[in-house]
C-alpha cells in the first residue's frame, strides 16, 4: 500500500525549513519550497518532504494560492481518497452531534476548515439546508465528491455551494453560487438562537448566511445590557442588541453599513417584539462613532463587531490601526464604568496584539481599561492547536473606567 502511493509528486522543502510542518501546520508557503519533483496538477495530491527525502505530509497541490500545499495527513500509509473525506466529514458531524447541536430544526457549523481537518471546507446547517464554502482549490475541485458525502451522511433538504469572490481571486478559482443537491434553501428561513427568532436569507445573506459563531458571545454581552443605552455598531442581523434588548437594554441603536444588513435588523426586532427603544441607522461605522463623539452623546454599551480587516500579512498594521481608532472612538462615548465590547475576526491577528492595542489605549486615552470577559469562538468552529490562525474570533468585554 505505502509503495504503491509514493507515486505521488513531491514538494521538496529547503534543508531547515520542514520544522512547521512536522510541527503539522497545514499551510504550505512558496518560502520554504526548493523544489517540485513530477507535474502536479492544480488540485492533486502531493507529498511534501524534508531536504533529506524523508516524508512530512501529504496534501493538495495549487500552485495559483500562495498556499502551496494544503496539509491533510501526517500518515504515510493515508490515501487522499473518497473514504477518507468520508472519514474526516463523519468525525467532525459526530463531534457536532456530541455537542448537542444536531438537533432538529438546530443550526450549527458542522465542518471547520483547519479546525476539523479539513482545510478550505466550511459547511453550515440551517435546519437541514447546507451551505458550503470551498476556500481551496484542491476541495473545490472536489466538490461533487463532498456534495455526495454530505448527502449520505445527512440527508439534507438541500446544499447551496455559497462563494466569496475574495477568496476565489486567492486561490485562482471561478466559481459560482448554485444549488448542489435537493432543493433550495427558503428565501426567508427563521433561525432559532437561544429563544430569538432571526430571518435569514442564507443564499443572498453575507457569508453562509448568518453569522453563528457569535451565537454565544451575543448572551454573554447581553448579561451587562440591563437598563443600558445600547450602541451595536456593525449590526448586520442585529443579534448582540437583540439579545441586549431582550435582556432590557433601555435603548439600542444599531448601526451597518449595508442597508440589507439594516433592514434585516429591523425586520428582525419587529418578529420578536423589540422595537422598543431601537434605532436603525445605515452609515459607515467610523463617520458614524466620530459624529456622536462631536455631538458628545454618551452610550453605556458599544458594541464593536467589524469585518475581518486583515486578509493577509501585509496587512496586518493597517488593520491594527482600524481597530485602534474604532476602540478609541468608541471610548470617547462611554462615561466611567460603560462597557466596550471589541471583536476581531481576523485569524492573522493574535489575541496578544488585540491586548497590547487595549493597553496602549487606556494609556493614550488616560482611562483605564478592565477585561471582564475574554470572547471566543464556539466549539462547532474548533481551533487546531497546530495552526493558530484558525482560532480567529477574539473579542473582548471591557469596562472603560
Ligand atoms: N455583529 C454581527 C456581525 C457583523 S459582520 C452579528 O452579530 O451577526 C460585519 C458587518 O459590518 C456586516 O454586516 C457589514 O455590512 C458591516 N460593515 C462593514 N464595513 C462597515 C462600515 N465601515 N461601517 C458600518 N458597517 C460596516
Amino acid at each position: 500500500m505505502a509503495e504503491a502511493l509514493s507515486v505521488y509528486p513531491r514538494v521538496v522543502l529547503q534543508p531547515k525549513r520542514a520544522s512547521p510542518f512536522y510541527a503539522r501546520h497545514p499551510w504550505v508557503y512558496p518560502g520554504p519550497i526548493d523544489r517540485v519533483e513530477g507535474t502536479p496538477a492544480d488540485g492533486d495530491v502531493v507529498d511534501v518532504s524534508a531536504a533529506n527525502g524523508s516524508f512530512i505530509a501529504r496534501g493538495l497541490f495549487n500552485s495559483r494560492s500562495k498556499i502551496r500545499v494544503r496539509l491533510f495527513s501526517w500518515d504515510e500509509s493515508q490515501a487522499l481518497d473518497e473514504g477518507f473525506f468520508r472519514e474526516r466529514i463523519s468525525q467532525a458531524i459526530a463531534l457536532r452531534e456530541s455537542l448537542g447541536l444536531r438537533e432538529e430544526g438546530g443550526s450549527s457549523r458542522l465542518v471547520f476548515s483547519e479546525g476539523d481537518r479539513l482545510p478550505g471546507l466550511v459547511v453550515d446547517d440551517f435546519s437541514g439546508w447546507l451551505m458550503v464554502q470551498l476556500t481551496s482549490l484542491g476541495l473545490a475541485d472536489r466538490r461533487e465528491m463532498i456534495a455526495d458525502i454530505l448527502q449520505d451522511l445527512l440527508r439534507p433538504r438541500g446544499i447551496w455551494l455559497k462563494t466569496d469572490p475574495a477568496i476565489g481571486k486567492l486561490e485562482g478559482l471561478d466559481l459560482t453560487d448554485r444549488l448542489l443537491r435537493g432543493e433550495a434553501p427558503p428565501s426567508d428561513l427563521l433561525i432559532d438562537e437561544h429563544g430569538l427568532k432571526f430571518h435569514a436569507n442564507l443564499t443572498e445573506g453575507q457569508k453562509t448566511g448568518y453569522y453563528l459563531d457569535q451565537r454565544d458571545n451575543r448572551q454573554l454581552v447581553a448579561k451587562h445590557a440591563s437598563g443600558k443605552r445600547m450602541l451595536d455598531l456593525f449590526c448586520y442581523a442585529g443579534g448582540f442588541g437583540l439579545h441586549a434588548a431582550r435582556a432590557g437594554a433601555k435603548e439600542v441603536e444599531y448601526v451597518d453599513g449595508s442597508e440589507a444588513a439594516i433592514e434585516l435588523a429591523r425586520a428582525n426586532a419587529r418578529t420578536n417584539g423589540l422595537m422598543d427603544g431601537s434605532t436603525f441607522v445605515k452609515g459607515d461605522a467610523f463617520k458614524y462613532l466620530e459624529a456622536q463623539v462631536a455631538a458628545r452623546r454618551k452610550f453605556d454599551l458599544v458594541m464593536l463587531d467589524p469585518p475581518k480587516f486583515a486578509r493577509s500579512a501585509n496587512n496586518v498594521s493597517e488593520a491594527l490601526n482600524g481597530y485602534r481608532r474604532l476602540k478609541s472612538l468608541a471610548m470617547r462615548l462611554l462615561e466611567p464604568g460603560g462597557i466596550m465590547v471589541t471583536c476581531c475576526c481576523s485569524g492573522l491577528i493574535q489575541p496578544t496584539m488585540i491586548e497590547e492595542l487595549l493597553g496602549r489605549l487606556a494609556s493614550s486615552e488616560r482611562r483605564d481599561i478592565q477585561i471582564l470577559t475574554k470572547l471566543t469562538q464556539p466549539a462547532d468552529h474548533p481551533v487546531a492547536a497546530t495552526c493558530p490562525e484558525s482560532a480567529y474570533l477574539k473579542g473582548y468585554i471591557c469596562r472603560v473606567l
